[in-house]
């Protein structure tokens, strides 16, 4: 019991150094929001018992969340701000809130009070019961149902389908997490809400949960339909990943060598025709498929070697950051 347990040790005899759990919250122009947030964050983790913080990444804000944060992080102990150079989107605050979070468990939710910090507890207790991974499921959604409901209710079908994790509401920022688990996620593009289905690729265990869920208060989303296009393809490209990642040559080549197998073998009826009996073979259909099959069956085989090329170089590139940090404020900062 990664949670409780560690609880009875801060209170015995050997205390452990290392909290209890962190609080990842991505901040873009929430500053109304921001001070609502923390006390809630704040009433409900301390009711829990538990040693906490709370990292709020500033990613980018043009309202005043930076310095609010950052005005904040100096007074509270239970507050650490990080500040991102510019604005790198909701994955990259939330990879960087990993990065600084030292929580044996972490939690993520977002800052617009739309998640319930109340619902914390409920996750971490799930999360104890034997899950590595526990994702908020918002049963009652508060957003738009035509621009934000039923694309969700797609992606979230096509997600599963595709990834084998069957969740109702992958795109809900409430969920809890073991350190473990997100400590080595390399996130990049939409990522963020694939973990899940990333976490269950690496053996996770994962669970979901009902959770409150609230219509925004203060400011307006940051998103509309083109992010549904944008999760689409990183879907796309998750999918491709799971099956192919190790060696895309396997699928293309195959392809590429049935194809070429199928044009050599039409030529040479072809050719045995022509020469053989002595057929002209100038108008045939079978003359144009064999070409084509050919051509395209070298193309596919070319294309496997660059996908193969082109998969080393990505590994090999991993160590990449995907956001900059300008500066980082609060206490017992890493
Ligand atoms: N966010 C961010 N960077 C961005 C866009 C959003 O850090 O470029 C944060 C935002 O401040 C909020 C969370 O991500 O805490 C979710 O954003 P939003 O509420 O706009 O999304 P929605 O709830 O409408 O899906
Ligand atoms: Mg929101």
């Amino acid at each position: 019991m990664i949670v409780s347990d560690s609880l009875t040790q801060s209170n015995g005899a050997i205390a452990s150094n290392q909290l209890d759990v962190s609080v990842v919250v991505p901040v873009y122009n929430e500053v109304e929001s921001i001070p609502h947030l923390l006390e809630a964050i704040a009433s409900t983790m301390k009711a829990s018992g538990l040693t906490y913080d709370i990292i709020c990444v500033d990613d980018g804000s043009k309202d005043g969340s930076a310095d609010f944060l950052k005005q904040q992080a100096t007074e509270r102990t239970d507050l650490k701000a990080v500040l991102l150079r510019r604005n790198y989107g909701q994955t990259a605050a939330m990879a960087a809130g990993f990065k600084y979070a030292t929580g044996k468990a972490i939690v993520t939710l977002d800052a617009d009070l739309q998640n319930d910090p109340a619902d914390i507890p409920a996750l971490l207790a799930k999360l104890d019961a034997g899950y590595d991974l526990v994702s908020g499921w918002r049963k009652q959604r508060q957003d738009a149902a035509l621009t934000r409901l039923l694309p969700s209710k797609i992606a979230n079908k096509l997600i599963g389908i595709t990834t084998g994790v069957k969740l109702h509401d992958y795109g809900c920022s409430l969920k809890a997490y073991r350190s473990e688990l997100v400590a080595d996620m390399n996130l990049y593009g939409e990522l963020h809400r694939f973990l899940p289905a990333l976490a269950f690729i690496e053996g996770a265990r994962i669970g979901e949960m009902p959770v409150r869920h609230h219509a925004r208060r203060f400011g307006r989303s940051k998103y509309g339909l083109w992010r549904t296009f944008r999760v689409l393809m990183d879907l796309l490209t998750i999918s491709f990943m799971k099956k192919f990642l190790t060696r895309p040559m396997h699928v293309f080549g195959l392809f590429g060598l049935l194809s070429l197998v199928l044009g050599t073998a039409i030529g040479l009826y072809l050719t045995f025709l022509k020469l053989g009996l002595g057929q002209s073979i100038g108008n045939r259909p079978l003359l144009i498929l064999s070409v084509l099959l050919f051509i395209t069956g070298v193309q596919l085989f070319c294309f496997g070697l660059l996908a193969e090329l082109l998969m080393r170089t990505y590994h090999e590139s991993q160590g990449r950051p995907i956001y900059r940090v300008r500066e980082v404020v609060g206490h017992n900062v890493k």
